[in-house]
């Protein structure tokens, strides 16, 4: 029996087993999906474990994504621009960092199955709301189409150090010439709004019906794509999107996608479509739980 998991802290809310433990069982693995809730000090041991092949691979999330760098024996560049390991798979011994948030965001901005956006990013005005680890992964990804770069990239957050911080920190990394602005003013919001043609919130405001509106939704436009990356409900955001003739989603497909690239890079199994479905409907039985 394979063992694989989630490595993180105070992280039993997780959907990650149940969409894992679905997808062995569709492909009638031997393997199971557990959680690994570490403190700092129990790290040492957990990597150590994994290069002595007691655990077959992981996800990473809130706190270790950042620290996980320090552990993994090679990265891709993608790891390495955001500075940020959720997956990690073990080869021969060696540890192989990986990004999964940035494929599943990619995938569901760009795809076009039911729930994805059909968003072509390249040459592009895009709007981040949010600053932190989700908004970093998202610019980097945007940055990333490098066949045809995104045209500009706002950002903003509540915290506007963090926004001012992500943008340097994008400035020094990026080999192409997009735009970036640091929206420093809730003022200034609604004009990039309406000059934009990508939306993303990558914030948690939204998570609570009685959270307040991210910025005054009537400058939603027609030619706005609005990507939420909240995933346990569609928004108000979402919806005042959907009702202003806009095509909004929210983070269910980028969540699932994540899970089912991890998958692929642990089993090689690449995309069967019996692994889509049985995560798909675990996903959605464990949210429906929750309502
Ligand atoms: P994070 O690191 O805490 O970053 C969120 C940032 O948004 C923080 O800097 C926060 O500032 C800021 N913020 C909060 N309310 C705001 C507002 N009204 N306007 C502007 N900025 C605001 O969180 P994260 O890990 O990046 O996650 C962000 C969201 O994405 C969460 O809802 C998370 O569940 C979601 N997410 C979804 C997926 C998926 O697969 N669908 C993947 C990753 C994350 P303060 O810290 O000062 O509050």
């Amino acid at each position: 029996m394979k063992t694989y998991g989630l490595l993180g802290k105070n992280i039993s809310y997780s959907l990650s087993p149940s969409m894992h433990n679905a997808a062995f069982k569709a492909l009638n693995l031997k393997a199971e999906y557990r959680i690994f809730d570490k403190t700092e000090p129990e790290l040492d041991d957990f990597f150590s474990d994994m290069k002595k092949g007691k655990i077959s691979g992981c996800n990473v999330t809130i706190p270790y994504k950042e620290k996980a760098l320090d552990y993994v024996d090679k990265c891709d560049n993608m790891v390495n621009s955001i500075g940020a390991v959720n997956t990690i798979v073990v080869k021969n011994n060696i540890l192989e960092g990986r990004n999964t948030d940035y494929d599943g965001f990619v995938t569901a901005l760009t795809g076009n199955t039911p729930g994805d956006l059909d968003f072509e990013p390249g040459g592009k005005s895009v709007f981040v709301f949010g600053a932190g680890g989700a908004a970093r992964t998202i610019v980097f990804s945007l940055l990333n189409r490098a066949h045809k770069p995104v045209k500009k990239i706002a950002i903003t957050d509540i915290d506007i150090d963090k926004a001012r911080k992500l943008a340097s920190s994008i400035v020094e990394k990026q080999e192409g010439n997009t735009i970036i602005t640091v929206v420093e003013d809730e003022g200034q919001y609604n004009d990039f709004v309406s000059k934009s043609e990508l939306l993303v919130n990558a914030t948690p405001c939204g998570m609570k019906e009685s959270d307040p509106p991210l910025f005054d939704y009537r400058y939603i436009h027609e030619g706005l794509f609005v990507f939420d990356l909240i995933y346990a409900r569609d928004t108000r955001l979402v919806e005042e999107a959907r009702l202003r003739g806009a095509k909004a989603i929210n983070g269910l497909n980028m969540l699932l996608d994540q899970a089912i690239a991890a998958f692929s890079y642990w089993t090689e199994d690449a995309g069967h479509a019996a692994v889509k479905d049985a995560m798909r409907k675990a996903l959605e039985t464990q949210l429906s739980l929750r309502k």
